[in-house]
């Protein structure tokens, strides 16, 4: 007998489960599908954020941090201490405590809200039904008033790279190696690769990053990727740009890789092989032919701005979707459905979603990048502040990279801000937070900023827009 739900929602990530929540606390009877099990079978929820990607990356990436800290970063404060060691199955197992809390807390909140969890693959069917396929094979049928597909995305997997999940792994694999390698090749200097070439490097392995493309960080500010870029090499990171890899074989124990430069070809033997080439949408097998759902040129679901598929009553969000493959966009595009669902205007600000890359230091952005205004002929100012003028961050021994804020030339409303530097992702979201509501970067310098902070240098940042910071010579005025 097929049970009907006011909203069923396909998939467990944090855009499905913020959705399952949302949509309970607003009185839909509601109902999550997700197919992953626990190593004991039972359905698993988080999905890739909780999972296998922000949380668990983050985890390591925290304590191969204070490792490398306790090792090389001690003795100017004048302490010493006996060389370090890692002990790497503990820090995975303290990795899988925190998965495993976050994982079992959605568990707590959708009993807490009243979402029914179903276990099983899910498929869109014409006349907004969901077929529900179990581990077992079983198949039943979901009736729904509203339908939110939130299938996420895969790691991209090339040919030139098979995964073996021994010797070339994904970034799933790269989460769970249970020893440091000697030597780590990672194919794909992005934002993947940079947060797990970044682990395994504090650890002490030897990392070469091999990079297709010639630009470093093409999606973020010009500026900031080369201050980023000149960062990560100081730290061992050896960034090969302009390589694409072509071939990677498992011979003897070792990966030998074999890519191409403008120089010519050349290999490089490994001890393990990460590919980080990007995610793809899941979309594959999950709606049925006639459900009325698209996907457009690059495999995503089409939606338009309000998440809405071709198909009456199927809303699709987060990474099976276009736009940023970030946890929080997906996120609130659950919200933005779910209380349209509900009759309200809600809707999203695309322009103003914030992206952080996990390295140390870390690098955030929002907003438009210097080269993208000069390419749209918009005429703008820009502020800038190094960490290096910062007392709190030189109290603190981390006073690398910059803020840059950029204005409006003659509107002075704030257009983008690009971090590399300590706390960047957590400084940035006072930026957000102000281009929200529309701010000039006159607002931010009239605002009081407590001291010492790292904010401060974004409040200099926003001084600096007009020629107005106090704590560095300003350059001449724009
Ligand atoms: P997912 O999290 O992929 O969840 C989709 C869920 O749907 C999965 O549980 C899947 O099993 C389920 N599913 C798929 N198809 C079906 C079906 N047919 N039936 C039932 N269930 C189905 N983003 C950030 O914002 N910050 C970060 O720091 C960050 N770090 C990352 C680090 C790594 C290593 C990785 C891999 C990703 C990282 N991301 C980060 C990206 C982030 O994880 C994704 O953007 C986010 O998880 C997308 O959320 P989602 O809900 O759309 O999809
Ligand atoms: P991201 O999408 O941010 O995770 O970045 C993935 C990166 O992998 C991109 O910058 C691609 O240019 C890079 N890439 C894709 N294929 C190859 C390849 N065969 N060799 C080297 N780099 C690659």
């Amino acid at each position: 007998m097929s049970e009907k739900y006011d909203v069923v929602v396909i998939g467990a990530g944090p855009a499905g489960y913020v959705a399952s929540i949302k949509a309970a606390q607003l009185g839909f009877k509601t109902a999550c599908v997700e197919q992953w099990l626990d190593e004991k079978g039972k359905v698993q929820l988080g999905g890739t954020c909780l999972n296998v990607g922000c949380i668990p990356s983050k985890a390591l990436l925290d304590s191969s941090h204070k490792y490398a800290e306790a090792r090389d970063g001690l003795e100017i404060h004048g302490i010493s201490v006996k060389k370090p060691t890692i002990d790497v199955p503990l820090m995975l197992a303290r990795k899988q405590t925190i998965v495993d809390q976050l994982t079992g807390g959605i568990a707590g909140l959708f009993k807490h809200n009243g979402v029914t969890a179903i276990s099983g693959k899910g498929k869109v069917l014409v006349g907004a039904k969901v077929e529900v396929t179990n581990a077992a094979g079983e198949v039943m049928e979901i009736e729904a008033d509203k339908i939110i597909v939130a299938a996420g995305s895969l790691p991209v997997n090339i040919p030139p790279a098979p995964i073996d999940n021994e010797y070339i792994i994904d970034s799933t694999g790269a989460l769970e190696l249970t020893d440091v390698p000697g030597r780590l090749g990672v194919i794909g200097a992005g934002v993947i690769g940079l947060e797990l070439g970044s682990v395994w490097r504090r650890l002490g392995s030897e990392v070469v990053m091999l990079e297709a493309l010639d630009t470093f960080l093409p999606m973020m500010d010009i500026q900031i990727a080369k201050e980023t870029g000149k960062i990560l090499k100081k730290q061992g990171l050896d960034i090969r740009l302009g390589a694409r890899v072509t071939k990677a074989e498992v011979k003897k124990g070792k990966v030998e890789v074999t890519y191409s430069t403008a120089e010519g070809e050349h290999t490089e033997s490994f001890d393990k092989l990460i590919v980080a080439v990007g995610r793809k949408p899941h979309s594959e097998g999950l709606f049925a032919t006639d459900s009325g759902l698209t996907l457009d040129e690059r495999g995503y679901i089409y939606v338009n701005e309000y998440c809405e598929t071709e198909a009456p009553n199927v809303y699709a969000v987060g990474d099976v979707v276009r736009g940023p493959m970030l946890a929080h966009k997906g996120s609130e595009e659950g919200v933005m459905v779910v209380e349209r669902i509900a009759g309200k205007q809600a809707q999203m600000n695309y322009d103003c979603i914030p992206s952080v890359i996990y390295t140390h230091p870390e690098i955030a952005a929002v907003g438009k990048t210097e080269q993208e205004l000069k390419a749209d002929g918009v005429e703008y100012k820009i502020g800038v502040f190094p960490f290096a003028a910062s007392g709190r961050a030189l109290a603190a021994n981390d006073s690398e990279g910059m803020v840059k804020l950029i204005a409006h030339a003659e509107t002075d409303r704030i257009l983008g801000c690009h971090i590399v530097g300590p706390s960047a992702a957590d400084l940035v979201q006072q930026v957000v937070i102000a281009m929200e509501f529309g701010s000039s970067a006159e607002d931010l310098a009239l605002t009081v900023f407590s001291h010492p902070a790292l904010s401060e240098a974004v409040h200099e940042a926003a001084l600096a827009v007009d020629g107005q910071a106090i704590h560095i010579a300003n350059r001449k005025k724009r």
